[in-house]
């Protein structure tokens, strides 16, 4: 057990050992947070979110421009064939 001091009331009151999260006390029935762990695992947390998320959106704008550069490359052999074929044609006449 960890003795705690209420923020509200000063009260000391008791945790379980590695308690963490919000708590009521019971002296004044107001919430307060405790422990060092929550900080720890909300500063992680959104880390690895963060970085997952960064993948993904370098993966998703990598795949984007990936096709964008195929149906570039596809369109613009198509209108090269086109104006080759229109040159040939011209030179033909
Ligand atoms: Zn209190």
């Amino acid at each position: 057990m960890v003795e705690v001091t209420c923020p509200h009331c000063s009260e000391e009151l008791e945790l379980p050992d590695g308690a963490f999260g919000e708590f009521e006390c019971p002296m004044c029935g107001e919430e307060f947070v405790w422990g060092q762990q929550p900080v720890e695992v909300v500063y992680n947390l959104p880390k690895e979110k963060g970085l997952t998320k960064v993948i993904l959106n370098i993966f998703a704008f990598w795949t984007g421009f990936t096709l964008f550069a195929t149906i570039g490359l596809i369109v613009g052999l198509i209108v090269a064939i086109y104006f080759f074929a229109l040159i040939l044609g011209g030179l033909a006449n």
